[in-house]
Formats: C-alpha cells, sequence, structure tokens
C-alpha cells in the first residue's frame, strides 16, 4: 500500500467508495464523475502506477482484470449492449491518478476517435 495513493486509500477502505466488484487480486468501484451512465473503475489491490510500469510478472494479473472487466459488464447487465475499456497512461494519456486502472464506460454510445 502507498499511503500516497488515492486508490490504494480506497481499497484500504480509508476512502469510501461504491464497490461493486472484488477478489483477492482486483477491486472494482464506480467512478466519482461519471463520464457516461455506467463507469466503473477496475484496479489492481496492490500499487502499479500504471501500464508503464507493468513488468512481464504482471501478465497474469492484467489478464486477470481484464476478465473481471467482462464479468463486472454481465453483473451489470451491458455485456451484450457493449462497453468500452480505457486505460489513460501518462501525462499525454490522461492519467490523474497515478495507481493503474481500467475504466468501463456503457451505456451510451460511445464516439471514435476519443478527444
Ligand atoms: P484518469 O484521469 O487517471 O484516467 O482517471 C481517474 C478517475 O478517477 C477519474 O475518472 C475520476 O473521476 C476518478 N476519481 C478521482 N477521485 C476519485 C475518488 O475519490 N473516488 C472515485 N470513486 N473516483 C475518483
Ligand atoms: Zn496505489
Amino acid at each position: 500500500m502507498n499511503k500516497d495513493c488515492l486508490f490504494c486509500r480506497i481499497v484500504a477502505g480509508e476512502i469510501p467508495s461504491t464497490r461493486i466488484y472484488e477478489d483477492a487480486q482486483v477491486m472494482a468501484f464506480r467512478d466519482i464523475n461519471p463520464a457516461a451512465p455506467q463507469h466503473i473503475l477496475l484496479i489492481p489491490r496492490r500499487h502499479i502506477h500504471s501500464v508503464a510500469a507493468l513488468e512481464p510478472g504482471d501478465a497474469v494479473l492484467m489478464g486477470h482484470l481484464l476478465l473481471s472487466a467482462r464479468a463486472v459488464a454481465e453483473q451489470e447487465g451491458f455485456a451484450e449492449t457493449g462497453f468500452r475499456c480505457v486505460l489513460n497512461t501518462g501525462e499525454d494519456g490522461g492519467q490523474t491518478v497515478g495507481h493503474l486502472h481500467l475504466h468501463l464506460l456503457a451505456g451510451r454510445q460511445m464516439h471514435w476517435p476519443p478527444g
């Protein structure tokens, strides 16, 4: 746990969040400022700064994170209608919280390219 990390503090329960899925490796909770009718963040419990900080040993964890996104999409009822997974990385990528998180967005038509 990184005491200065917002999402580590959410994992620890020091900051409240609306948890909708969790297991030993990952956790999913609702984004506080939703950009779509459904906006869920999936994170590894362990502190990893971003995709740019991933190591070969994180391969299974990241596969599990993606499969968890699918499980949440099914649980929340938008697996069939579709959704978008986003991993903002670094300054140009628009990352504002330095703990790797997958945005799971659904409930409206998404557009491409993103802004
Ligand atoms: P980023 O911009 O780093 O890709 O995404 C960070 C996301 O975290 C944003 O969508 C923002 O709304 C969300 N966020 C920031 N602070 C909090 C918080 O305290 N609780 C929750 N649930 N989401 C947060
Ligand atoms: Zn963290």
